[in-house]
């Protein structure tokens, strides 16, 4: 079977509404699986499987057409795409959601098709753990696994988290979550709970404070770009694993696809959605690697 170089990336593909303190916008590309499919994309590394509904924007289509040459698992079905509403607190960061429509993700049951099974590198962007799991048991190349998830799933199914945590080679989490799946407020106890769960490495997120990986042996922590106005913080958790995972298929070190998740990320705050992501090149990316400290 053909080798195949690039990652797969399990999430959600959404239409977004967000309200930030810059202002509001509706209907905009987005959900985990795209935001990371995009940073992956950028370096070629791309294959998304997740699902959108029949009033997916044709927009939205050539945009996943330009980020990926490998389509084959972004299913589309009749129904409505998966759409939510968030608003972001004064402070910028914490944020509540206004609403969830699941749509055509109600009945998503992902079937990876047979020439992606063989993937070496899977990244499980936030989305349902039974689904991260399925996804997982159909590759047939143990694939170095990378997962992300949210406090939706650490509060409502915690036993499967903890099953797709345990096959997790790198896990990512933001520090608030990693608090909340341990139950321990004290950051050394917590990271060597995650460590006794099954991952070699964990990954976390410390929003502008940088990111920071730890496992059994050494840890390694990168800064972030200094963006001066965070217009919209959405999608920069999954553009640092998009990034990221693609640094580990290029065969970056640790810190340096690391780098690249910070660098990506800090283009993606900038405005609102995608906006400003679409149009990074990789020359400014590496730029931007430079002056993170
Ligand atoms: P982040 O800011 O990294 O948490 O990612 C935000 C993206 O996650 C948005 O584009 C949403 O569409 C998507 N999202 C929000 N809630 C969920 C959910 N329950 N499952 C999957 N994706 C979600």
């Amino acid at each position: 079977m053909k080798l195949i170089h690039e990652s797969l990336i399990l999430g959600s593909v959404a239409l977004d509404t967000i309200e930030t303190k810059y202002g509001k916008a509706e209907n905009l590309l987005g959900g985990s699986a795209t935001y990371a499919t995009i940073a992956a994309g950028l370096y070629g590394d791309a294959i998304p499987v997740g699902i959108v509904g029949d009033d997916f924007p044709k927009d939205g289509l050539d945009i996943f057409e330009k980020f990926s040459k490998n389509l084959k698992d972004l299913d589309q079905q009749p129904g409505g795409t998966f759409k939510w509403g968030g608003k972001y607190h004064e402070n910028g960061d914490d944020r509540d959601t206004l609403f969830t429509d699941l749509g055509v993700f109600e009945n998503f049951n992902p079937s990876i098709h047979t020439s992606n099974k063989n993937a070496s590198w899977l990244f499980l962007a936030n989305i349902h753990p039974s689904l991260q799991l399925s996804v997982l048991e159909q590759c047939t190349n143990a694939p170095l696994v990378v997962t992300d998830t949210m406090n939706l799933w650490i509060d409502s199914t915690p036993e499967e988290l903890k099953k797709i945590i345990s096959k997790t080679n790198i896990l990512l989490i933001n520090e608030s979550e990693l608090h909340l799946l341990t139950k321990e407020q004290n950051i050394d106890k917590s990271i060597k709970e995650v460590l006794s769960m099954g991952p070699e490495k964990v990954i976390v997120k410390f929003g502008s404070k940088g990111a920071k990986c730890f496992s059994e042996n050494e840890n390694i922590a990168v800064g972030v770009y200094p963006v001066k106005k965070v217009i919209d913080p959405t999608g920069a958790g999954d553009v640092f694993g998009g990034g990221f995972i693609s640094g580990l298929v290029d065969g970056l070190s640790i810190k340096e696809a690391m780098l690249r998740g910070s660098a990506l990320a800090s283009f993606c705050i900038e405005d609102f959605g995608l906006k400003k992501l679409l149009n990074v090149s990789v020359n400014e990316v590496n730029n931007r690697i430079q002056l993170i400290n």
